[in-house]
């Protein structure tokens, strides 16, 4: 077994984002710049934004946030984000999920303009994925396929098995996983909680992607010897034992899963360090316009 090191690899493509960013600022004079919003408190959220902006400041771009509380309407979050696309100086924004229940995801993810949607949820960029025209792909599965060319994993002509089917992370990495691209040209088999023969489908595969939200839900049993697994599940659990008070686990019994895999990603360490490439990258590709004018 061997791992793929999301620490690794996201250190080697910050120094390459951050070589990146110095020159936009030594051509055009400023960073690229990264708003994030976030509405309430949720510990998870918190965290996450926390380390989007340090790692933007890490590789030079600027980084915003916004805070909300709770109560915050509809009205006024949409009205930010009105002001935010219109505003020239900032080149990729994004919404932390999830957002409380009287605020509509789909009419926050629609607001976002698609040239600055740098998490890649806006059905512009998603239906350009589609048709495998640039886009802004999901942060998440945009990591992944950067992992897997770091490590040079063959995609062409494996079955992939995706299970769960989230727009923000199954349903696009099985697009992805399908495209005729590389990495790419897998058969993909999209699995979710109404599949039938769901240990069967995974053991068939030599590819599997796991992002289901439940800890240690892929078992040793249902892996094919030599598959590739990627987990992108993040559950935490309070834990007396670390000085943050939770413990993070995957969606894979790593312990058990890891020595039947060729290649294995750990929790953490892994896909949640690669999303962050996945947003840096799209931040970045915003500045220099090379996907939109
Ligand atoms: P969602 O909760 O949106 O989707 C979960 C999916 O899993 C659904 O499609 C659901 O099926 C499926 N599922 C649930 N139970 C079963 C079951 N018993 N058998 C088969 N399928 C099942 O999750 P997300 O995609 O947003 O996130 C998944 C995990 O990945 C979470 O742990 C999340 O924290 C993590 N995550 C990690 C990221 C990272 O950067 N590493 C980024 C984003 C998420 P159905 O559709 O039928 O309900």
């Amino acid at each position: 077994m061997e791992l793929l090191d999301g620490k690794f690899v996201s250190e080697k493509l910050k120094e390459e984002i951050a070589k990146e960013a110095a020159e936009i600022l030594s051509n055009t004079g400023r960073k690229p710049h990264l708003v994030a919003i976030l509405v309430g408190n949720d510990g998870g959220s918190e965290t996450y934004v926390a380390s989007k902006m340090k790692n933007c400041e890490k590789v030079g771009f600027k980084s915003s946030l916004f805070r909300y509380d709770e109560s915050v309407s509809e009205a006024e979050l949409l009205a930010k984000i009105e002001e935010i696309n219109q505003d020239g100086d900032v080149d990729g924004l994004i919404v932390q999920l999830p957002l409380p229940k009287h605020i509509d995801p789909e009419k926050v993810t629609e607001k976002i303009d698609f040239r600055k949607d740098v998490d890649g949820f806006h059905p512009v960029n998603l239906g350009r994925m589609m048709r495998n025209l640039p886009c802004f792909i999901p942060a998440t599965p945009y990591g992944i396929l950067l992992m897997l060319q770091e490590y040079k994993i063959e995609t062409s002509g494996k079955h992939c098995v995706v299970v769960g089917r989230s727009n923000i992370v199954g349903s696009p990495m099985s697009i992805l996983m399908a495209r005729n691209a590389s990495p790419g040209n897998c058969t993909v088999t999209l699995t979710h909680s109404k599949t039938k023969n769901l240990e069967e489908l995974v053991r068939s595969a030599d590819i599997v992607v796991a992002a289901i939200g439940r800890k240690n839900f892929i078992t040793a049993p249902m892996v094919k010897d030599g598959a590739v697994i990627i987990d992108v599940g993040i559950n935490r659990e309070t834990s007396a034992a670390t000085k943050s008070g939770y413990k993070l686990y995957g969606d894979v019994d790593f312990e058990n899963v890891a020595p039947k895999a060729s290649w294995i990603t750990p929790v953490p360490g892994g896909v949640g360090l690669m999303t962050i490439i996945g947003l840096l990258k799209n931040t970045l590709a915003s500045a220099q316009k090379t996907i939109y004018k």
